[in-house]
């Protein structure tokens, strides 16, 4: 029997009951961690905000983490921490995934671009709040895994290829947000110059035995670069040739 079809069988033996305890459990497990992200708060908010924006808590709230982790991980799967996903890679901590997405402010005819797609978990969560989501990998199997759980999964606002992101999706810019989900030796200048004006900019920088920060960059209307400093994070690195 081929693996597929054992695990197919070893599903037939739960019964519906178990499934579906499963499933309620997922779901408040889930609705849990999104209680415990609003509690946390948010650092600095933007003026007269004083938490995270409810849309992106409910776009927190509706993504099922349980299905962009590895089986091994699923008990785990709504444990405020990142996770591994393989090849040395994780997916994103939830309330870091929260921050990132509330510091671009996302809107509903947003176009974004995301560079680190690894699970595909916070292109999801940025695909619940905008238009569409074009998002680069640089490993295959992560970015060939990513695109058919999406797919899978009906996120029919978001593409994904395999490159390296440092040089972004010019063919698809300039976009309103960009978020880099991994760590950067500096603001790659291609980002910058494919963020529209007003546009916003979320990314890592440091290297990976020093300390990053989360840097929010905005580009006003007439093209001047703002940087603020948010938070100390730790990100795995951008690699590739640039
Ligand atoms: N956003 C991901 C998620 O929701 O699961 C988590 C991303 S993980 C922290 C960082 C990802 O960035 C890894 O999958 C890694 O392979 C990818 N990466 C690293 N350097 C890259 C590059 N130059 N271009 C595109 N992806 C890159």
């Amino acid at each position: 029997m081929r693996t597929g079809s054992l695990i197919l069988a070893a599903l037939c033996l739960l019964s519906p009951q178990a499934m579906g305890d499963t499933e309620k459990d997922f779901t408040a497990a889930r609705m849990a961690l999104v209680d415990e992200i609003r509690a946390q708060g948010q650092y600095d908010p933007p003026p007269g905000r004083h938490g995270f924006a409810e849309p992106v808590l409910a776009a927190l709230g509706e993504v099922r983490r349980h299905e962009f982790v590895p089986r091994s991980q699923l008990r785990e799967a709504y444990d405020n921490h990142p996770l591994p996903i393989g090849h040395g890679q994780t997916i994103s901590q939830p309330y870091i995934v929260a921050l990132m997405t509330d510091l671009v402010d996302p809107e509903p005819d947003d176009v974004v671009l995301e560079v680190g797609t690894g699970s595909g978990y916070q292109a999801a969560v940025l695909a619940k709040l905008v238009g569409h989501v074009y998002s680069v990998e640089i490993i295959e199997p992560l970015a060939d895994q990513a695109a058919a759980r999406l797919d899978g999964l009906g996120y029919d606002n978001v593409t994904t290829k395999l490159g390296d992101g440092y040089y972004g999706w010019e063919a698809h810019g300039p976009f309103d947000a960009i978020v880099v989900t991994a760590a950067a030796s500096h603001v790659p200048p291609p980002l910058i110059a494919q963020l529209k004006p007003g546009g916003r900019m979320v990314i890592p920088v440091g290297g990976r035995f020093a300390v990053q920060y989360l840097l929010l960059v905005e580009k006003s209307g007439s093209g001047e670069i703002v940087t603020r400093q948010i938070t100390a994070v730790r990100f795995v690195p951008l690699t590739g040739e640039h």
